[in-house]
């Protein structure tokens, strides 16, 4: 189905060594994993993310049950999180309380490569800390994540849009300076300037882009607390060794942040740059009917990451090594049992089902990438030893039946 894809066994395994990255990585950095459910009443995003957002207004996956409760297929994880956060009140258990998740999230976009329907990410939020340190605290994990897949070319972007009344003052003088210039703007950006100023300048359209060079810059803008906490955030990243470049056009596509947004992107992913965005939300949890507490968080897309971490090559069943061959009809048996010992003692082992040929047992143990061929036949199962292969050498020697384990568990 358009935009939704299958991952088969060749992919699973980068998947998989890609979430126990994740997963380790999260417990070093004393985040819990968090995990909810797959669909959400409808209000909760238009709530958070915002009416106007894209995702709001044309992305979401939304359906009436047969209650006649309005919900949504989950198009992003801070609000869901936010609300276990709230109903579960996890702010008992600390002042600080780090989460994170990784899962699958759908928004009705225009498929290309990288941009799906059915997409995965991972994400972390901490939430009860209002200062920098936290925002670059959140920033190096992602980085070091991505630096542990083997993501290179990295560009991390920053930059503040400020608490509510310094972003209020900052929409106003945006406003007059684009109402003149309406007129050479796109539909699109002409509606944003009455429904959400600050998204005409996320646009990927040059012409604006050239217009809005010229465009006020909110760092005027910030107020004393505003301005001290950006400039101890990059101070936090200068010491983690952390590369950083401001663009005071980055000011993302949700309505809840505050302050500091960032993203995270890769050139290797073509046009679907953004491998992560994140930033500051301090007054999302109030407005969700929360205690108002301040909250930092960033969300990564899995697909994306696996396309700049190069990983989309077909890669082989790897793990596989031991090929028990049956060189006769006698010792089929014989050699079932054997594979099965070895995988109950923990070796991957694999043994013919189809009654092929010798040669074509080997053909298929060098497809599965088999580090050894264990071949068992009349005399073999006589002599109660097996000749061994190694395979990649050609290095062939006897081992006893009941040394078989042992020789493949023990170095
Ligand atoms: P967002 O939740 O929009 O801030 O996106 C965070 C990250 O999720 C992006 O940087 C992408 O890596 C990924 N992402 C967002 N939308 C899609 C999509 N439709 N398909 C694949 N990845 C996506």
């Amino acid at each position: 189905m358009k935009g939704t894809r299958d991952l088969l066994p060749n992919e699973t395994i980068r998947w998989r060594q890609l979430e126990t990255v994740i997963h380790d990585t999260m417990k070093a950095w004393s985040y819990g994993e968090i995990r909810t459910p797959v669909f959400e009443m409808t209000e909760l995003f238009a709530r958070s993310v915002g009416e106007e957002s894209d995702i709001v207004s044309k992305q979401m996956y939304t359906f009436t049950d047969q209650s006649k409760n309005s919900l949504t297929l989950r198009p992003e994880l801070t609000a869901p999180t936010m609300r276990a956060y709230i109903q579960h009140n996890l702010a008992r258990d600390g002042a600080l309380t780090k989460l994170y998740y990784m899962d699958t999230l759908f928004r009705q976009e225009r498929p290309q490569a990288g941009r799906m329907r059915q997409f995965s990410q991972f994400g972390a939020e901490a939430i009860g800390s209002p200062h920098p340190e936290q925002d670059a605290e959140v920033i190096s994990l992602i980085c070091a994540i991505l630096n542990k897949l083997g993501v290179i070319n990295l560009e991390v972007v920053i930059n503040s849009i400020g608490s509510a009344h310094s972003r209020d003052r900052y929409r106003d003088e945006l406003v007059n300076f684009l109402t003149p210039l309406k007129n050479q703007l796109s539909e699109t950006s002409q509606r944003r300037l009455d429904t959400n100023p600050l998204r005409i300048l996320d646009t990927s359209d040059e012409g604006e882009q050239a217009i809005l060079a010229d465009a006020p810059d909110i760092m005027e803008f910030l107020d004393g607390e505003d301005l001290s906490h950006f400039e101890e955030l990059q101070d936090h990243l200068t010491e983690f060794g952390i590369d950083f470049r401001r663009d005071k056009s980055l000011v993302r596509g949700l309505d809840y942040y505050t302050r500091t947004t960032f993203e995270i992107t890769s050139p290797n992913v073509g046009a679907q740059s953004a491998l992560c965005g994140g930033g500051r939300y301090d007054d999302l949890i109030a407005q969700l009917g929360g205690k108002p507490t301040p909250a930092v968080g960033f969300a990564a897309g899995i697909e994306r990451i696996l396309i700049a971490a190069g990983e989309h090559k077909e890669t082989s069943l790897e793990g596989v090594s031991v090929y028990v061959v049956t060189v006769s009809d006698n010792t089929r048996s014989a050699a079932a049992k054997l594979a099965d010992n070895l995988r109950q003692n923990g070796v991957t082992a694999s043994f013919d089902t189809l009654r092929r040929s010798v040669k074509a047992q080997l053909r298929e143990a060098n497809r599965l990438s088999s580090s050894h061929a264990v071949f068992l036949g009349d005399d073999e199962l006589n002599s109660g030893s097996v000749e061994v292969k190694e395979l990649d050498s050609g290095l062939q020697s006897k081992v006893a039946i009941e040394e078989i384990i042992s020789h493949f568990t023990i170095d």
